[in-house]
């Protein structure tokens, strides 16, 4: 195992044992939103306060596998406080990371460093997306989020 491989599996753990965000929020006026992963089994609760523009707080509840949790747990870390257009931009960045890690792995490749610098500790996430299967379990979270504000500004 390399060094990064070490430090990525670490990050995961770390949200894994101990989630980001943890909890409900009441709703109304929290949006509520649910996500399941039926290839795993994951599923993910998300509450999204939403104000002038802002998500201005995330909640989190759900059950699965150690990369769907450590995932959702890491997305409300990078997304709690931001603009939606601000999210929107972190949720296409993170599936833009897993999509290029599944066309690259057959290259052997490693994704462009500049991206990884964007991501921060999500960057973590695709050293573990080695299967195809476990694409869903990371982005799942992230589906869920997207589904949120694609209902809010619907409403
Ligand atoms: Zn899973």
């Amino acid at each position: 195992m390399s060094n990064f491989e070490e430090l990525y599996r670490e990050i995961i753990l770390d949200h894994y044992r101990s989630p980001r965000n943890r909890g409900e929020l009441p709703s109304p006026p929290a949006l509520r939103v649910e996500g399941f992963n039926p290839l795993c089994g994951d599923e993910i609760v998300a509450y999204l306060q939403i104000e002038d523009g802002v998500l201005q707080d995330i909640k989190l509840t759900g059950q699965g596998c150690s990369i769907s949790q450590a995932s959702s747990s890491m997305m409300t870390s990078a997304v709690k406080g931001k603009s939606l257009e601000q999210v929107r931009d972190a949720i296409a960045t993170f599936k833009q990371l897993m999509s290029v890690h599944a066309t690259t792995l057959q290259a052997n490749a490693q994704p462009a460093e500049a991206d990884l610098r964007t991501l921060g500790e999500l960057a973590a996430l695709q050293g573990v997306v080695k299967f195809p299967v476990r694409i869903k379990c990371a982005t799942l979270a992230w589906n869920t989020l997207s589904q949120g504000l694609d209902e809010y500004s619907a409403a």
